[in-house]
């Protein structure tokens, strides 16, 4: 059609026209998202997410993906939602908004807001424009300012992230700053971050984890573990520098590397996990459904911490790095044994959605309510 041919009158007719259509079709989109959420066919896909799957699968940007997805588990919640979306007196990103909200209130006061609490906030969002919203939603959850967190890329490999810290975090990173200053003077929040980033991950990385000497003074995570005024004999600032050991760990996982002798790893799993050492109490251990650290490390490495779950071989694997598990390829009530070959790192969806396939969806209803749905 040529829309040079058409009059004033009949392309301001078709825009409206096609504009109510396309909310209809995007209702249908959001409806049929919902299905695919009811029967997790996404998981089946090999999707850890259903948010995952908007994007990877049907293309859509994320923000988009995120719109849809709120609206649609606002239906499930508030049929009577979906008229309102129809007439345009409710828009997605205003459900978004209302729906962080509603979050953050929840996460806050550390329980579930009532049904009829969030229809009020809903309420509280129809028929505004989308700052207009935030307004009033800000006048209703004043506290909620401080949780504002925002991200933007600023340049190929950069981020801003704007988050609002309370004087206390802002307190203990300066501290820290402090503590790492004879290696880094004078460090900006990014380097610290990233600093502070290396030795969690040290910390928590089983991987890494396992390649650290067998002393428990390795972790030097917390500012408690730094500070050298929580240990009275290094409370000498001037010494800090030279014989502090948390300090020496700092200079990378090299250093603790050459220190670490080979058998150091096994023995330092010994000590943390109070592993029985006898022959007898070890072949104990063999017949439980327990994973010793050892296992735990070699399955991570071999997996890349990254969950392995394919649907079939012709499949990609998942490869989320979101709430890891430890998965008994033979579960362990049918005999399977808690080695690594019998063993595969899968994100919890992943781990839950086998659970079911392997017990039963009944079964693992009784274990996990709430979860499978
Ligand atoms: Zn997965």
């Amino acid at each position: 059609m040529a829309l040079t041919s058409l009059s004033d009158l009949e392309l301001l007719n078709l825009i409206k026209e096609k504009s109510k259509q396309e909310r209809n079709l995007t209702l249908e989109v959001i409806n049929l998202i919902r299905e695919v959420e009811k029967r997790r066919l996404f998981l089946k896909l090999n999707f850890g997410s259903l948010f995952e799957y908007v994007t990877k699968e049907l293309g859509f940007e994320e923000s988009a993906a995120n719109r849809r997805i709120s609206a649609s588990r606002l239906i499930r919640e508030f049929p009577e939602a979906e008229e309102e979306i129809r007439d345009g007196s409710l828009t997605l990103s205003n459900i978004v908004q209302a729906q962080v909200f509603i979050r953050r209130e929840e996460k806050l006061k550390s329980k579930g807001l009532p049904r009829e609490e969030k229809k009020k906030v809903m309420d509280l969002v129809k028929n505004k424009s989308a700052r207009n919203a935030k307004i009033t939603l800000l006048q209703k959850f004043p506290e909620q300012v401080i949780l504002n967190e925002s991200t933007r890329q600023v340049t190929a490999d950069h981020i801003e992230v704007k988050v609002i810290l309370n004087e206390k975090v802002i307190s203990k990173l300066d501290k820290l700053r402090g503590l790492l200053s004879h290696k880094h003077p004078n460090m900006s929040y990014s380097e610290l971050i990233d600093e502070l980033t290396n030795m969690a991950i040290r910390k928590l990385d089983p991987v890494e984890k396992g390649s650290r000497t067998a002393s428990r003074r390795n972790a030097t995570l917390t500012v408690k573990e730094l500070d050298p005024t929580k240990n009275e004999s290094q409370r000498n600032t001037i010494k800090v520098k030279s014989s502090l050991p948390p300090l020496s760990e700092i200079e990378g996982p090299d250093v603790q590397r050459l220190r670490t002798p080979a058998s150091a790893v096994e023995s330092s799993d010994v000590q943390k996990s109070k592993t029985p050492t006898s022959a007898v109490e070890q072949s104990n251990k063999q017949s439980s459904r327990y994973i010793t650290s050892a296992v735990k490390r070699a399955v991570w490495r071999r997996d890349k911490g990254q969950c392995v779950f394919k649907e079939s071989e012709n499949h990609e694997r998942c490869g989320s790095r979101f709430q890891l598990e430890y998965h008994h390829e033979i579960p362990f009530a049918k005999g399977g044994q808690p080695l690594a070959e019998n063993i595969k790192l899968y994100c919890k969806r992943h781990n839950i959605h086998r659970a079911i396939t392997d017990f039963g969806k009944e079964i693992m209803q009784e274990f996990t309510p709430g979860s499978v749905t």
